[in-house]
């Protein structure tokens, strides 16, 4: 399990990103979301899907 934070201000694309917590390119604290701990990235995913129609994975730290 891992924890999940999505990023509360979007990308120039429009979609908000949703990081692991030990990601380098997870947002300054006053940025990000905590949305729980999950087993997959999908079901982190979901959850951002509550709080941003366009979430979406980083590349970086999801989606392996
Ligand atoms: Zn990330």
């Amino acid at each position: 399990m891992d924890n999940y934070y999505v990023d509360k201000q979007k990308l120039e694309t429009g979609h908000h990103e949703v990081h692991k917590e030990w990601c380098i390119e997870i947002p300054p604290l006053e940025q990000q979301l905590f949305l729980g701990s999950f087993r997959t990235d999908k079901s982190a995913l979901e959850e951002a899907k509550f709080f941003f129609k366009k979430a979406t994975i980083c590349t970086k730290c999801c989606g392996n």
